[in-house]
């Protein structure tokens, strides 16, 4: 049966690089997008599946049902692109000024949209259900996930896998991992208010710049004395804004920034002791702070059994050279809401060019991924959605 969707899947590549390269050239910001749902949708009525559009905003949910029954599999793909200007000299740049489809949810929607197609094709022998989930929104938390679940996209649902393409990771390569694979990804805003003045009378003022200066180096001790060394943590501040004039010391400053944590009691922890060492540093200098965190996407955290499962089947897709168990990464994705309703796995696939000399990494204004990835994807997700029916018969 593996073999028929690979064969399958080979004859419709040139298809499926065409859509990723349509998608490419009309990227659209998370929350605004239109015309991609819409052409999503489009093509999955063209093969009769059952499709929900607008689901929890601006997702689209297709749902193809086997000829006998069996399992639910739900597969996910992203679809918004980034606020930022294709720079690449390619007949597939993209056609909408400062709009770019930078982190390669455009590939993850062609891979699934020619999985849907062979999958369709293969429906009288096809055991139980299979859920399209195109979700809009990854880009900018709250996200598309939580919507869309809310609006019951996981109903049913026995399973869901979801791969990243990755510019920076060799092509034939799977990275899989149990338990954490991606962060919890937090931003906060600290303003500080002291008391501006001469820039040559310092003794009759209180100095945002020095104060938030000192709150900078004193964040630091956050990742180095407050977390367990066996647990990850990254605190980074971002920006720093006090804009004067040369002779005048500032009456506020603002620092912006992100926190990145695993293990929701770290999350919790750092929050508390950033209030304390906020609150500590400005008690000092008799200045006032106001301090805002907002809780971002939580970590993705894969199911022991689905992720082996989906180790163990990558090793059959033509293609895939290498799979690795992978250090996880500190980047953010609202595939972790998924993960806390229904098992699974959300894996990597690698996305780049032997031949490059250089691969730019995800968001970056020169971003491209080798197009041979898209169909190692699909072969994946599809493998694995077959074996997985099968085996849970
Ligand atoms: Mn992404």
């Amino acid at each position: 049966m593996n073999n028929l969707l690979f064969e399958k899947l080979d004859a419709i590549e040139s298809e499926i690089i065409n859509i990723r390269r349509y998608l490419h050239q009309y990227p659209e910001l998370s929350f605004q997008e239109e015309k991609t749902p819409a052409y999503i949708a489009e093509y999955h009525q063209k093969l009769g599946h059952h499709v929900r559009k607008n689901v929890g905003g601006r997702g689209i949910v297709a749902t193809l049902q086997g000829a006998k029954p069996g399992k639910t599999v739900a597969l996910r793909a992203d679809f918004d692109g980034l606020p930022i200007q294709d720079e690449k000299n390619v007949p597939y740049k993209s056609k909408v000024p400062g709009v770019m489809h930078a982190c390669g949810h455009d590939g993850h929607t062609a891979s699934l949209l020619g999985l849907a197609k062979v999958l369709n094709e293969m429906k009288d022998e096809l055991e139980g259900t299979i859920v399209f989930i195109h979700q809009h929104a990854e880009e900018i938390a709250p996200g598309g996930a939580i919507d869309m679940i809310k609006d019951g996209c996981l109903e049913g649902v026995d399973v869901i896998f979801g791969t990243h393409l990755w510019s920076t990771e060799p092509l034939g390569k799977i990275q899989y991992r149990t338990g954490h694979i991606m962060a919890a990804a937090d931003k906060f805003e600290i303003e500080i208010h002291g008391q501006g003045g001469h820039g040559a009378q310092p003794h009759l003022t209180k100095d945002a710049i020095v104060i938030a200066s000192q709150l900078v180096v004193n964040l630091q001790q956050l990742v180095s004395r407050r977390v367990d060394p066996m647990e990850s943590a990254v605190v980074s501040v971002g920006a720093f804004e006090a804009k004067n004039a040369f002779n005048v010391i500032a009456n506020s400053a603002k620092l912006t920034g992100t926190v990145r944590t695993f293990n929701e009691d770290v999350r919790t922890n750092i929050e508390q002791e950033m209030k304390r060492i906020i609150d500590g540093t400005c008690y000092t200098a008799n200045a006032q702070a106001n301090f805002t965190y907002s809780r971002g996407y939580p970590a993705v955290v894969n199911h022991q059994e689905e992720t082996e499962f989906l180790a163990k089947v990558a090793e059959c897709v033509p293609g895939v050279s290498i799979v690795e168990d992978m250090v996880p990464q500190m980047g953010g994705e609202d595939f972790a809401y998924y993960l806390q309703h229904v098992k699974g796995t959300f894996f990597f696939t690698g996305a780049r060019n032997p031949e490059w000399a250089v691969a730019y990494p995800h968001h970056h204004p020169k971003f491209d991924i080798d197009e041979r990835a898209l169909l190692i994807a699909a072969k994946t997700l599809g493998t694995a959605t077959l074996q997985y029916i099968k085996n849970n018969r």
